[in-house]
C-alpha cells in the first residue's frame, strides 16, 4: 500500500503521525511511505532518518496527499488539508467529529474513508488509541493545574502539596477514566488533597482499591459535585460518553460558588468540554477567566510533549496501520477486533452511531 504522512499544522502541534522505526516495520512489509519534508523536525527527527529507515520525503503535504492512498496523522485534518482528500484516501487519525459538524461536512464531501482514532475500541471495550493520549494529557492536568495554582500564573497563590502545617490543594478529578486516574497519580504524587467522582461504582471500587485511601472516590451526582465545589481549588474534567459531546457538569452559575483564583482543567474539551463555560484554547494561549475562575482549555495538551506523546501513540497505533497496509481497508476493518468501531466517515455517509447522533443526522 501507499502510505503517507504529513507535517501537523494544527497551532502548536509539534507531533507527527508515523516514526521513522514505524516506517521502516512498513517499508519490510513490502510497503511504499511518503513523509514530508520536516514532518518530524517537531520531535527533532530529521528527513534524512525517514529516508535511513525507506521512507520517500516529498515536498508538501499536496505531493504526499497525491502519492499516498492511506494518510496517517495525529490530529483532526485542517481545511486545507480535507480539500485534498479523494474518494479513494483512507484518512487515519484522532477526528473528535462530535462536536465538530464543519469538519464532519468537510469529510462526507471528500468522499474519503475516515477512521477516526478516538472511537476504535478493543476487545475489554476500552479506547485503545485515547488512552497513550489520555495518559499524557492526565497526568499533564495535574502539571498544569498545579502551575495555575499559583499567583504568577493568576491562581490563588496555592502550593499544590502545601506543606508541614499548610494543608495542600484540594483536588477534584470528573471522571475517573484513563485521563481522570492518571491526573489523580500525579496530584496524589504532588501531596494533593485529592477527590475522583465518577458515574460508574465498579471503576469507584477499583480507584478506591489503587488509591488505599490516599485519594477518595465519590458517586458523580450533580448534588454531589455542588456540595464539593465551594472548597476546590483545582477541577479537572475527565469524563467521557465516547463518540458523543461531553456531559456539562459545571454550569455557568455554579462558578459563583467557587472561590476567586481557583481552576479548572477541561480535559475533556476535545468532545466539547464538560464546563458550560470552557471554550477551546492552544498551547500559545492557553487560559482565561470566567468569573474569577482560571480555565485551562486546551485541545490538544499532549502537543505540549510531543517526544513523550508521539512514542507513545505511535506504539498505540503501529498495529493497526500495520493491518490497513497488509490486509487492505475493509479486511483490516472486519478482522481486527474493534476496528469497524473507528469508521466514522465513508464514501460521504457518517456512520458512526453516536457521532451521527450527536450531529441530528442519520447513518
Ligand atoms: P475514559 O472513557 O477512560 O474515562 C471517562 C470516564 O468518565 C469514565 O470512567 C466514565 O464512567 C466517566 N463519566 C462519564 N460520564 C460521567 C459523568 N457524568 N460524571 C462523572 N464521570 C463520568 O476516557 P479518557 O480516555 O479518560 O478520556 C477522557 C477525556 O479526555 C475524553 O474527552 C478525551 O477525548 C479527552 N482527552 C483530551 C485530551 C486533550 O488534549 N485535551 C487528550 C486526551 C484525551
Amino acid at each position: 500500500m501507499r502510505i503517507g504522512t504529513v507535517t501537523e499544522i494544527k497551532p502548536l502541534e509539534r507531533r507527527v503521525g508515523l516514526t521513522p522505526s514505524v516506517v521502516a516495520t512498513l517499508v519490510a512489509h513490502g510497503h511504499e511511505v511518503f513523509v514530508q519534508s520536516g514532518a518530524g523536525g517537531g520531535v527533532g527527527l530529521s528527513d534524512g532518518e525517514y529516508e535511513s529507515a525507506g521512507g520517500k520525503i516529498l515536498a508538501d503535504a499536496k505531493a504526499v496527499f497525491e502519492a499516498a492512498d492511506l494518510i496517517v496523522k495525529v490530529k483532526e485534518p485542517q481545511a486545507s488539508e480535507i480539500a485534498l482528500l479523494t474518494p479513494r484516501h483512507t484518512l487515519f487519525t484522532y477526528l473528535h467529529l462530535a462536536p465538530d459538524p464543519e469538519q464532519t461536512k468537510g469529510l462526507m464531501a471528500s468522499g474519503a474513508t475516515c477512521i477516526a482514532y478516538e472511537t476504535i475500541v478493543d476487545e475489554n471495550g476500552g479506547l485503545p488509541l485515547l488512552t497513550p493520549m489520555s495518559q499524557v494529557a492526565g497526568r499533564m492536568a495535574a502539571q498544569v493545574g498545579a502551575a495555575y495554582l499559583l499567583a504568577p500564573a493568576g491562581g490563588r497563590g496555592l502550593l499544590m502539596g502545601g506543606v508541614p502545617g499548610v494543608t495542600p490543594a484540594k483536588v477534584i478529578i470528573l471522571g475517573g477514566g484513563v485521563a481522570g486516574f492518571n491526573a489523580a497519580e500525579i496530584a496524589v504524587g504532588m501531596r494533593a488533597d485529592v477527590t475522583i467522582m465518577d458515574i460508574s461504582p465498579s471503576k469507584l471500587a477499583l480507584l478506591d482499591a489503587h488509591f488505599e485511601g490516599r485519594a477518595r472516590t465519590v458517586l458523580s451526582s450533580r448534588g454531589a459535585l455542588l456540595e464539593l465545589l465551594p472548597t476546590a481549588d483545582l477541577v479537572i474534567g475527565c469524563v467521557l460518553v465516547a463518540g458523543a459531546s461531553a456531559p456539562k457538569l459545571i454550569r455557568r452559575e455554579d462558578l459563583k460558588l467557587m472561590r476567586k483564583g481557583s481552576v479548572l482543567v477541561d480535559v475533556a474539551i476535545d468532545q466539547g468540554g464538560c464546563f458550560e463555560t470552557s471554550h477551546a484554547t492552544t498551547h500559545a494561549d492557553p487560559t482565561y477567566v470566567v468569573d474569577g475562575v482560571v480555565h485551562y482549555c486546551v485541545a490538544n495538551m499532549p502537543g505540549a510533549a510531543p517526544l513523550t506523546s508521539t512514542y507513545a501513540l505511535g506504539a498505540a497505533t503501529t498495529p493497526y496501520v500495520l493491518a490497513l497496509a497488509d490486509k487492505g481497508i475493509e479486511r483490516a476493518l472486519s478482522d481486527v477486533p474493534g476496528f469497524a468501531a473507528g469508521l466514522n466517515i465513508q464514501a460521504g455517509r457518517v456512520v458512526h452511531p453516536a457521532v451521527a447522533a450527536s450531529q441530528g443526522l442519520p447513518h
